[in-house]
């Protein structure tokens, strides 16, 4: 079994755990927080062992009555691997944690790349990250271009991408961001960072981006044209896309026209928290024209990450290769939406003990 800590237990940190917990092969070693908040009490009635991320702060817990597993550096030295889950920028000082205690560990797309010596997404750079000893997981909108992009490299060529990324204001939880009336070039500069951030996957590949901050919670939405070596039928790449476990192709049939009816059919199909671990690729939006191909798709920012961090989990300890890890975790988390309108795969909850 790995054993595995989570660092930080927020929007992806308690994503992160439900995961590994799921997990045939890991252990959940325990999630260190730094204050008693509604999350600590969420995962002390999950049973997760809390450790206090912040030493001084050990106090709080106690008076809120929640016990501690111990501290931050007790959760390191116990696992195999570390998940940290912590906000942008404190991932990078929690690193010399880590080496000192020569933990493993994996960081988000908030860090800059340079944090880990790979950036990681399980589609395109699982080898990349076997036996390295810390790994970066790139942001959610790379991670959605990346598992796009693979196939349709593998199979065409990709001559030139061209992005536009419809980003949430924020997440739900978070009340101060915004905008809240208002839509935003951001940044109003040309690229975007996503654009050199795709290219920590894929460095050869030329790709630009441009971002726009509207006033939505739920997703983000890409406006993606992609200038393909070979000229193919729309169909023929429906049928690539369509084969890939974490691209889902939505059907005109569901009438799902927008992020909200996606966010209901997931909540409707029992996923947890609503979550949406797939790219979903509106189905009538793949178009081709000559060589180009136009289609749009959303991306659940807080949950399209979570199977690449378990996946990233297994390329560190070098356990598994890449096809078994993403189909253990796609099996265990119930990864791989179909709508019941395409035939007979319809697995859209986890899959039972
Ligand atoms: P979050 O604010 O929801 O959660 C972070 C948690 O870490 C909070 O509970 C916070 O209290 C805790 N924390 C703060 N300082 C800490 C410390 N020193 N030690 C331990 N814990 C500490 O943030 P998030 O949205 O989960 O983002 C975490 C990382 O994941 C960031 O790098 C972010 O860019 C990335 N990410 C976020 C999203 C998203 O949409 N939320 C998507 C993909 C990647």
């Amino acid at each position: 079994m790995i054993k595995v800590g989570v660092n930080g237990y927020g929007t992806i940190g308690k994503r992160v755990a439900d995961a590994v917990r799921a997990q045939p092969d890991m252990t959940l070693v325990g999630v260190a927080k730094t204050r008693p908040n509604y999350e600590a009490e969420a995962a002390v009635r999950k049973g997760y062992p809390l450790y206090a991320a912040i030493p001084e702060r050990s106090d709080r817990f106690r008076r809120a009555g929640i016990d501690l597993a111990g501290e931050v550096d007790d959760l390191v030295i116990g696992s195999d691997v570390i998940v940290d889950t912590t906000p942008s920028g404190i991932g990078a000082e929690n690193r010399a944690l880590y080496e000192q205690y020569d933990t493993p560990a994996i960081f988000q797309g908030g860090e800059s790349a340079d944090v880990a010596d790979v950036s990681f997404n399980a589609r395109a750079s699982y080898e990349a990250a076997e036996g390295a000893d810390f790994v970066r997981v790139v942001s959610c909108n790379t991670t959605g271009l990346s598992r796009l992009l693979a196939p349709l490299r593998e199979e065409y060529g990709v001559e030139k991408a061209r992005v536009t990324l419809i980003r949430r204001g924020g997440d739900p939880g978070q009340v101060d961001r915004g905008p809240i009336n208002d839509i935003l070039p951001d940044p109003v500069t040309v690229p975007s960072h996503h654009g050199p951030d795709v290219n920590t996957i894929f460095p050869d590949l030329d790709i630009d981006t441009v971002g726009v901050k509207v006033p939505a919670t739920l997703m983000h939405l890409h406006s993606v044209n992609v200038t393909l070596g070979e000229s193919p039928d729309a169909d023929d790449v429906k049928a690539l896309l369509d084969a890939e476990s974490r691209l889902f192709l939505v059907p005109d049939e569901a009438r799902i026209d927008g992020t909200g009816k996606l966010k209901e059919f997931a909540m409707d199909t029992g996923r947890p928290r609503g979550d949406l671990w797939e790219n979903c690729i509106w189905e009538e939006s793949i178009s081709t024209v000559g060589d180009d191909l136009y289609l749009f798709q959303s991306i659940h920012q807080e949950s399209d990450v979570i199977p690449e961090n378990v996946d990233a989990i297994r390329a560190i300890a070098g356990r598994e290769s890449r096809a078994d890890s993403m189909a253990t975790t796609d099996e265990r988390l119930g990864v791989g939406l179909e709508s019941l309108f395409r035939g007979p795969r319809q697995r859209v909850v986890p899959a039972d003990d």
